[in-house]
């Protein structure tokens, strides 16, 4: 079978955040499979693109308004990937340093979208299954299956997997000539709350609609950022596939990010001298246990809680413990993390901003990896956190639901809560601090955790299997 996944973000080319993981992945493990899964995504100014060699397969221009861009669609040459690359450069629009956040993302996405359909219109062997990933390529189920030139295209299938259902990349009606040609009794199919939904388009156009976690699924159709109606509507060509982690790229035994490499069998040494490293370079005393928090800075990630819960906690165990934060996001929440630095100086520090290594060796030194998400699709923080040894403290919301089990309950490895507050961060850190000084307990659920399987290898069959559903219809 042919997939082309279709996304704005793919570790390692682009990454803002887990989508750029799962996109960077699943073609991989599909391809292991025995299929030819392709990804296509934008042109940036990023070290990668910038680096790789590639090769010309296509080059016109695309209509955009009033005016047509040049476009050019590379292949990238990088057989370490484990799938075909394609990317498409609109000089003016996509070649930025950053991926989103610009003030025309609008016309920057319809033109990447645009090129995409026409990178597809011209393939020698047309795919099977296009796979759309959020609202960047929502509006290709429609074009698809309703746009005048891509006929040639109509039966192909479209699946739409929501990995954030918060950004849905709406624009008002004023912008509807960015738009391929289409017959106007199918605007319809565009329109949710008075304006043009990318994201809602393709929960109405593509043939399945897939979140990468089971309980999200159930949740959207409650909390989805205006799209519950819809969703529930569409809730029987919808399913929950949990995201799985790239064990090849996440792996303490040879991630050449870590300070120093260990298993299962060198854990205590291994992760001992990761947090050594990160204790030296941020002034924290190695002798406690290290609490951690990685992520963008935002509502969703409960990140506002922070800074009182840290206060909190820093002052009611004063001495016992560290806290170190690696993200960025709201200006407020990043000043106040910052102001309570001279409060707690030897057990507390940030590093603001985003760093990939910095990560790793974050995973690899930490104790407690903490995520007290209000809405959390899948989450993969979690997942690396236990795959090197990092227990998690999570809030019971969608994909942590689903893959941390309170140390409490029967087999359980982690720390939940349920409430987004202060009080419910604070006292699950209590919690940690507990298992902390129970030595030998804290030991048999790190091990404990090493060794469940996260891998990506269980979902891609059953994307697989989603797909031949699709194709039996
Ligand atoms: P989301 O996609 O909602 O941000 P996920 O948990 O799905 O959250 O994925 C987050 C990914 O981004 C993980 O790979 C995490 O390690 C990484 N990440 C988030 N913030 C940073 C940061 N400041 N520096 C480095 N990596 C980060």
């Amino acid at each position: 079978m042919k997939i082309v996944h279709v996304s704005a973000e793919c570790y390692p080319a682009a990454k803002v955040g887990g989508l750029a993981d799962v996109v960077g992945a699943l073609p991989k493990y599909q391809n292991a499979l025995g299929h030819t899964a392709q990804v296509v995504m934008p042109y940036y100014k990023t070290k990668y693109f910038l680096e790789r060699p590639y090769r010309v397969v296509q080059e016109a221009t695309l209509p955009l308004g009033h005016q047509f861009y040049p476009y050019k669609i590379l292949q990238i040459e990088d057989s370490s990937l484990g799938y075909e690359l394609y990317t498409v450069v609109v000089h003016d629009l996509l070649e930025r340093e950053n991926v989103y956040s610009y003030g025309d993302d609008t016309a920057r996405f319809m033109a990447f979208q645009k090129g995409v359909m026409e990178w597809l219109l011209r393939q020698q062997v047309p795919p099977d299954i296009v796979h759309c990933h959020d609202h960047h390529s929502g509006l290709i189920p429609f074009m698809v299956s309703k746009g005048v030139h891509y006929t040639s295209l109509r039966q192909t299938p479209t699946v739409l997997t929501i990995h954030n259902g918060q950004y849905q990349g709406q624009f008002g009606f004023d912008l509807i000539h960015f738009m391929p040609e289409f017959y106007r009794h199918d605007i319809g199919l565009l329109e949710w709350g008075g304006m043009i939904n990318p994201l809602a388009s393709a929960i109405k156009c593509a043939w399945r609609i897939t979140t990468v976690s089971p309980s999200y699924l159930e949740e959207i159709q409650h909390t989805a950022n205006g799209l519950e109606a819809l969703l529930s509507h569409e809730r029987g060509k919808s399913v929950g596939i949990l995201n799985g982690i790239d064990t090849q790229v996440w792996n303490p035994v040879t991630d050449p990010m870590l300070h120093v490499n260990y298993s299962i069998e060198d854990l205590e040494e291994g992760k001992g001298g990761n947090k050594a490293w990160l204790c030296e370079i941020f002034q924290l005393d190695p002798n406690k246990p290290l609490f951690a928090f990685i992520g963008r800075l935002v509502y969703e990630k409960g990140a506002d809680l922070l800074p009182e819960a840290f206060y909190q906690a820093l002052n009611d165990h004063r001495g016992r413990l560290n806290i170190l934060l690696l993200g960025s996001g709201d200006i407020n929440v990043e000043n106040q993390l910052n102001n309570i630095k001279n409060s707690f100086a030897g057990n507390y520090n940030t590093y603001i901003g985003y760093n990939e290594e910095l990560a790793h060796r974050v995973y690899g030194g930490a104790d407690f990896l903490l995520m007290p998400s209000r809405v959390e699709p899948c989450g993969l923080n979690q997942m690396y956190a236990m795959r090197y040894g990092t227990i998690p403290i999570v809030r019971r919301t969608g994909g942590l639901r689903d893959t941390v089990l309170d140390m409490g309950d029967p087999g359980g490895f982690g720390i939940c809560h349920d409430q987004s507050s202060v009080w419910d961060v604070t006292y699950s850190m209590s919690r940690a601090l507990g298992l902390y000084e129970d030595n030998e307990r804290f030991r048999t659920l790190q091990k404990q955790i090493m060794q469940i399987d996260h891998s990506w290898e269980k979902a891609a069959e059953h994307y697989i299997s989603l797909y031949n559903r699709i194709n039996i219809i």
